[in-house]
């Protein structure tokens, strides 16, 4: 017997049938004799759905209210699926955040859990009850509800997982695990049997949404052994290992890409201490993270160009701070430009293998396509490139580290 969570996303659970497909995979776990927790997320769609009348009503929300409305859709989920799996004889009931409860910081939209009670949960299941958990959404210092950032109910399975000591943590989505890059736009893509923490780390926070970022971190923190499979057929997935476990470990393992990056770019900035700092105090001062930064002197070396990146979502506010300091800062000109994409490869074998970057270059050069921006990590090379040559560097780069599928 064994103590195990399963994660069902948004397309694994998408209309009754798949509920009640879902209710059989987990019954399937009960019958062999172990005790299960679910997580689930909102049927696919619905939490776009609920993101886009909130905007509707008010572009610039109460984000405790936004947290009200978007994590409605995981109570459907969990009330149906507990509903589905009492309808095949296996007891369970339906948990929201607040009654298990997950406990969060305050901050709305992106809350942290910092602890779950598991005391009645520990009771249920060892009496055989299946606790079928609403996923991405917890209750904040202020006893109001949070949620965990779009994909977050890989977090609150993971987070369950660490919690109750489960013995796995299997992800079921509707790709077979893990690929060298999202099967979506590459054709190639191959799965991987196994993947390490660090790797997987590197490729969710540069957009392989397979996992959420934070997910993974936590994983790879509690030691929590995550699986990623699909809900629509058998095949063995991808484990998330840590590198012990990967004996032959390729240098490049992934090629990711982000599309939700935006690029500005700061003219004639005065070249002199402390001009960065107070660029990106009032920034972080507002929660805008800043990823790749860029900066350029001038010929006569006492102006400078600022380029970094944002995302999407902080482009506009960004850009408002920046402008309403223009006197301070005292820079020439800003332009900014949601047209750019993030393409990076991944892997641990870099450490020890030179030259890697060179090939990346080497190949986008190749097809034309010009570099903006370069960062790298020491398993990680990302570049900033225009949008409309994504599909173009991700395959190019696919097949120039041979990843792709014979
Ligand atoms: P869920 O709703 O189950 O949480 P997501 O849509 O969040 O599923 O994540 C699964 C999707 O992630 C896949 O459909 C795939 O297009 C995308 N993806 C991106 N990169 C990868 C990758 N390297 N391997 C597998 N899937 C990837
Ligand atoms: N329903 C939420 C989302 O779409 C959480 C999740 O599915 O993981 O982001
Ligand atoms: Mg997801």
């Amino acid at each position: 017997m064994a103590r195990i969570v399963q994660k069902f996303g948004g397309t694994s659970i998408a209309d009754v049938e798949r509920i009640k497909a879902a209710a059989q995979r987990v019954k399937r776990e009960v019958d062999a004799g172990n005790e299960v927790a679910v997580a689930v997320s909102a049927m696919a769609g619905v939490t776009d759905e609920l993101d886009g009348h909130a905007s509707e009503v008010s572009a610039l929300h109460d984000a405790r209210e936004y947290d009200v409305v978007v994590s409605a859709g995981e109570q459907v989920t969990a009330g149906l699926l507990a509903m589905a799996l009492q309808d095949v004889g296996v007891a369970a009931r339906s948990w929201l955040g607040w009654q298990i409860p997950i406990s969060t910081d305050g901050a709305h939209g992106r809350a942290r859990i910092n602890d779950i009670g598991t005391q009645e949960l520990e009771r249920r299941l060892g009496r055989g009850e299946v606790a079928v958990v609403a996923g991405f959404q917890g209750v904040g210092t202020d006893g109001r509800v949070t949620t965990f950032g779009r994909g977050g109910t890989d977090t609150t399975a993971v987070a369950l997982a660490a919690a109750l000591g489960a013995e796995r943590c299997d992800i079921y989505t509707d790709v077979d695990g893990v690929y060298t890059s999202d099967p979506r736009i590459v054709a190639a893509a191959r799965k991987l049997n196994k993947i390490t923490f660090e790797e997987m780390l590197e490729m969710a926070s540069v957009g392989a949404k397979v996992l959420q970022t934070r997910a993974v971190e936590l994983a790879m923190k509690r030691g929590v052994r995550l699986q990623v499979l699909s809900s629509f057929n058998d095949t063995p997935g991808t484990l998330v290992v840590n590198e012990d476990e990967i004996v032959e470990q390729e240098t490049v393992s992934g090629v990711a890409y982000s599309r939700d990056e935006a690029k500005i770019t700061l003219t004639r900035v005065a070249d002199r201490p402390g001009v960065a700092a107070s660029i990106f105090g009032p920034l972080a001062e507002a929660g805008i993270n800043v990823d790749m930064i860029v900066q350029n002197v001038t010929a006569d070396g006492s102006t400078t160009d600022l380029t970094f990146t944002v995302t999407m979502g902080d482009l506009e506010r960004a850009v408002g701070i920046l402008e309403g300091q223009r006197q301070t800062l005292g820079f020439d000109d800003l332009v900014s430009d949601p047209n750019v994409v993030k393409v990076a490869v991944v892997g641990v074998g870099m450490r020890s293998h030179a030259g890697v970057a060179q090939r990346m270059f080497q190949t986008l050069a190749e097809k034309g396509i010009n570099i903006q921006v370069i960062s790298t990590s020491e398993i990680k090379v990302s570049v900033l490139i225009a949008e409309e040559y994504t599909e173009l560097a991700v395959r190019a780069l696919h097949t120039a580290y041979g990843l792709d599928a014979d």
